[in-house]
Parts: C-alpha cells; structure tokens; sequence
C-alpha cells in the first residue's frame, strides 16, 4: 500500500513505547531517540557479546550525519 509521501505517520518506539513521528530524516526511527537507539543496540550487544559500557556516541553521531 503507497502512502503519500507528504503524509506524516505515527509509531510507537520499541524501546520505550513513546509514539514519534516516522520521518524519513529521522535517523533514530524506529526509535523516538538516540537514547532508545543506544538502549536497544547496547541490550543486544551486551547480550551477544557482553561487551563493557562503551560510549557509542561518536558512532553514532557520525552515524547521523550520513544518515540523510
Ligand atoms: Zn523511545
């Protein structure tokens, strides 16, 4: 089903359930922040590899920053 690109749409982030709007330039989507993006990646990071608490910032900065 084709959605209107002019059209914003409402989801829930799966980390903390707080509905954020789903915008293509949004690079946390689908989560409302980059605080639930690090929760989830940092959970499963630790679960697969029990990893010690890395800053995951710079990461994720540069991440956001291609992210357009
Ligand atoms: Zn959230």
């Amino acid at each position: 089903m084709n959605t209107p690109n002019t059209k914003t749409s409402k989801v829930p982030c799966p980390n903390c359930g707080t509905e954020l709007i789903w915008d293509k330039q949004n690079s946390f989507r689908p989560f409302c922040s980059a605080n639930c993006k690090n929760n989830d990646l940092v959970a499963w990071a630790n679960e697969e590899h029990a990893i010690p608490g890395e800053p995951m910032e710079d990461v994720f900065s540069d991440d956001l920053e291609r992210g357009i």
